[in-house]
């Protein structure tokens, strides 16, 4: 399927807005995507800088197929350069090799682009060189940054870029991909939907094996717990906890105890009761009070709900 006609489905505001700006020959300089998955702010990213270099725009919309369009969309034009964290951080050298080529003049065309993938994983050092680069837009440039974490961004940055949110997939949309063009098994592509927007984080769960058996155990545990059985309370001890010991491991079992407690099999307004709970273990469990303590008083708290003594 065309990228276009990609982009025009799963994120018709944004691609609009670009469709116009390219008609119309009103592209800004630097643009800032955010969005929930990696795969997507790429095909934008992609999108557009197909648009700006396209030798053979129709309507505004890039060929797809023309030498340029081709190149860019295997990263091997030579005027225009994919910047992306090496290992978790985007480094300073990174954005100073960038400088450099961008200030040579263009190598085949007159036009110049980048692309800094992740650009929340910039080092300050790195931003602010940025940032200084951003202020002096050359000529026929395009810039784009693309991050899953706005929040992450500077400001500095924010005020000079043209930022576009992608909304997040439907999780129903997700769970489709993942069964169609990953081969996952229906229930696990459900499940895998309902905790990421992200089709790649999804694989990359549904290929961890400590994923795999720490979300069946934290499953199976919270059906005990509305089932009002008092095991949940030892399971606490001895099979979340060795289970969930890294800071996002134990952010994963709130989001699976949340999914858990929705699937449940209790009254709706019992559930909400019981989520309150939760959501309130969770929040002492990011003031530092540990992930047993935390679960222990939630599973008291919900058998009292639940009138088990
Ligand atoms: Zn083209």
């Amino acid at each position: 399927m065309k990228l276009e006609t990609t982009l025009a489905s799963t994120q018709p505001i944004v691609f609009q807005q670009l469709h116009n700006s390219l008609k119309h020959g009103r592209l800004g300089h630097a643009y800032l995507f955010e969005g929930p998955a990696k795969s997507e702010l790429e095909q934008v990213a992609l999108f557009l800088t197909q648009g700006f270099f396209c030798q053979n725009a129709q309507d505004g919309l890039p060929c797809g197929l023309c030498s340029n369009c081709q190149r860019i969309a295997l990263k091997e034009h030579p005027d225009v350069l994919w910047v992306e964290p090496e290992g978790q951080t985007l480094k300073v050298e990174q954005i100073r090799q960038l400088q450099k080529e961008f200030g040579k003049s263009g190598l085949e065309t007159t036009k110049r682009g980048f692309i800094i993938c992740e650009a929340d994983k910039m080092s300050i050092g790195a931003a602010n060189s940025l940032l200084k680069f951003l202020e002096e837009p050359q000529m026929d440039s395009l810039a784009i940054l693309t991050t899953e974490v706005l929040g992450k961004i500077l400001p500095t940055i924010q005020s000079r870029v043209q930022i576009l949110n992608l909304k997040p997939q439907a999780p129903q949309l997700i769970a489709k991909v993942l069964v169609e063009e990953h081969g996952l098994a229906v229930e696990e592509a459900k499940l895998l939907s309902q905790l990421t927007h992200s089709v790649e984080e999804a694989v990359e769960f549904s290929q961890n094996q400590w994923f795999n058996e720490a979300s069946n155990v934290l499953l199976a545990w919270v059906e005990k717990l509305l089932q009002g059985k008092t095991a949940a309370f030892v399971a606490v001890q001895t099979q979340l906890v060795p289970l969930f010991k890294e800071k996002e491991q134990q952010a994963l079992a709130f989001d699976l105890i949340f999914l858990g407690i929705h699937q449940g099999q209790v009254a709706t307004n019992v559930k909400a009761q019981i989520a309150a709970i939760f959501l309130q273990a969770q929040q002492k469990l990011q003031s530092n009070v540990s992930l047993q303590n935390v679960l222990e008083q939630g599973t008291l708290k919900t058998f009292s709900i639940l009138h088990v003594y």
